[in-house]
């Protein structure tokens, strides 16, 4: 039982998979994962982008596969990123298998669309013999026409009914390494057709709105529907979809998990708005400040409060805290205790040397920590021989 239950999420219980080294549901973390936007038969180009995105933190990327070329040149993109790739397929079996053979770790394609028995047993077979998952992305916008004519219109009950059909395919191939979508860009309609599949199976679940819109009302939208879920324990792994640079989708989809504490990943800056009664140019200093620590992936909170109405408060509760004093002369706290102060001094300049000291600090510490647990485990190996 957690100290503090008003903050506790269970999460819903899912079955694990993989997608290559990064494993989905079960008690794994919620993995974040974008899409390419770059045409995949321009492998520099792709590759450039899928290493700026696994610098913004994505676990996974996916990747469009529209043509046999762009199946192929997955051979070359995978030998040079980090993440493992989702194929993203749609109709066509021979690009399943052709994604499959180069290197992809997932497909994305609905077994129900691939057409002959003998083409899902084929696109199956390819993802057995190459340790593939598969995902099955069910949208509002291209439900099945018998399924529109059962319901008379997108509805959840039948975006589950098409999920649970597709995912029928697969366990009668005795395939059951997949998870499911079931997205729409209305988030009513979303969020309840999540709702029904969580409760209808314990398949892991990819969740996103799709066409959210761009960054501003996407994130607005995608942070309503996706936050519901998430909050209510639904969500496996996550793709912001937004009309935006991948790399947006990846830095606001660890936003929310980080606001929800479902995932922690580099500094969690906490400002205030400013008013009248700041003592330093908050806006300006959160804006710069945010971009001079995008590179730290330690977990670290950071207050900037413009004056002592709010800031002493805040900072007790972060690892550096940073309050505006009167004539200039500001309050900086260190581990919730105020520490020193600083006066007529670059703000900014000060507070990053401060997080980069500190990350370096955690980072040594989980480096001595793990050497001490490699030494016990090799000692009780040694003890047990
Ligand atoms: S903390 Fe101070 S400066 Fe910031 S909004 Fe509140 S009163 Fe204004």
């Amino acid at each position: 039982m957690t100290v503090r239950p008003y903050r506790h999420i269970e999460r819903r219980k899912s079955r694990l998979i993989h997608v290559g080294k990064v494993p989905v549901g079960g008690d794994a973390p919620i993995s974040v994962q974008t899409m390419t936007n770059t045409l995949t038969t321009d492998v520099k180009a792709t590759v450039e982008q899928i290493q700026r995105i696994e610098q913004a933190g994505a676990d996974i990327v996916r990747v469009s596969c529209p043509d046999q070329e762009s199946a192929l040149a997955l051979r070359q993109i995978t030998r040079e990123i980090a993440i493992p790739v989702v194929a993203d397929i749609h109709f066509h079996y021979k690009r399943a298998i052709e994604a499959a053979e180069n290197g992809a770790a997932c497909l994305r394609i609905n077994p129900g669309n691939i057409g002959s028995a003998d083409r899902v047993r084929d696109v199956v077979k390819a993802a057995k013999d190459h340790g593939c998952s598969i995902r099955i992305g069910v949208n509002a916008g291209s439900l099945e026409k018998d399924l529109l004519e059962k319901y008379g219109e997108p509805c959840p009950e039948a975006m589950v009914e098409s999920a649970l059909d597709h995912a029928r395919i697969l366990e009668d191939h005795d395939f059951l390494d997949f998870k499911i979508s079931v997205k729409a860009s209305d988030v009513f309609l979303a969020v309840a057709a999540y709702q029904g599949l969580a409760e209808a199976c314990d398949y892991p679940l990819h969740i996103g709105i799709t066409e959210a819109g761009g960054l501003r009302a996407g994130t607005v939208k995608s942070s309503i529907g996706l936050g519901m879920l998430l909050w209510s324990g639904i969500g496996d792994t996550i793709r912001v979809s937004l009309s935006a640079d991948p790399v947006e989708e990846v830095q606001v989809a660890y936003e929310m998990l980080k606001s929800l504490n479902l995932r922690r990943r580099g500094v969690t800056v906490i400002s205030c708005p400013s008013c009248a009664r700041q003592q330093f140019n908050v806006i300006k200093t959160v804006e710069v400040l945010e971009q001079r620590l995008a590179h730290i992936t330690t977990p670290m909170t950071v207050s900037v409060i413009g004056c002592v109405v709010n800031g002493p408060g805040e900072a007790r509760e972060t690892d550096i805290g940073f309050t505006g004093g009167g004539s200039n002369t500001h309050q900086v706290y260190i581990a919730g205790q105020p520490d020193h102060r600083l006066k007529d001094e670059d703000i900014v300049g000060h507070l990053v040397g401060l997080v980069e000291k500190k990350a370096a600090q955690i980072e040594a510490e989980k480096a001595e920590a793990a050497r001490i647990e490699a030494d016990k485990a090799g000692a009780a190996a040694e003890a047990a021989e």
